[in-house]
């Protein structure tokens, strides 16, 4: 279809970066398209609806720095407001934290406690989905404000990475899967 489209056309593998081995998919091509900006954070959104097309999320939620850039126009898209998962020490006021394990380190993923009202409906927005440790953490964070996460919404899966598996049981909506 006309994201995956998108995909193809616009998302650049630029191999060796940021360390050698890895072969990073460079998306701001894509975002400097408006026709393929456009397509992407309409199908981003479409995990945000029921089967009639009617908005089921409070919030859309997005994790530093390039599901910002999606999740919000997502949010706009469903009617539902932005919510920002960043990195340790980067919010002013109370936050949620959440550690989880690197290849070779530790990363610490934050989200302001009041963010997130018990109860709220939450779709999570990133670009890529790698290990899975990401959206792991950001689920987490987002329980421990007492919201329900309703699923997860990528640009790009990268499938031999499994990170799927990581993620449980919540439903991982990705454009493509590489
Ligand atoms: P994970 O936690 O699933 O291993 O990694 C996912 C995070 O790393 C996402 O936030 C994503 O932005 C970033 N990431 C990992 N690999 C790539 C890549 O090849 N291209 C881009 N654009 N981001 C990546």
């Amino acid at each position: 279809e006309v994201a995956r489209a998108a995909l193809e056309r616009l998302v650049v593998d630029v191999p060796d970066f940021p360390e050698p081995g890895v072969v990073f998919k460079d998306i701001t091509p894509l975002l400097a398209d408006h026709d393929g900006l456009t397509a992407v954070v309409a199908a981003l959104a479409e995990a945000g609806r029921d089967g009639d097309g009617t908005p089921v999320v409070d919030k859309v939620v997005g994790m530093e720095a390039r599901g910002f850039i999606l999740a919000a126009p997502v949010a706009l898209a469903l009617g539902a407001g932005f919510v920002p998962v960043r990195k340790a020490g980067k919010l002013p006021r109370e936050a949620h934290a959440v550690s989880y394990a690197l290849e070779y380190a530790e990363a610490t993923l934050e989200l302001h406690r009041d963010a997130i009202a018990p109860g709220e409906r939450v779709l999570l927005v990133d670009d890529v989905l790698a290990t899975g440790g990401t959206v792991r953490a950001t689920r987490e964070l987002v329980a421990a404000c007492g919201g329900t996460p309703v699923g997860v919404s990528v640009l790009m899966e990268l499938g031999f990475l499994a990170g799927r598996e990581v993620v449980g049981d919540l439903p991982v909506h990705s454009i493509a899967v590489i």
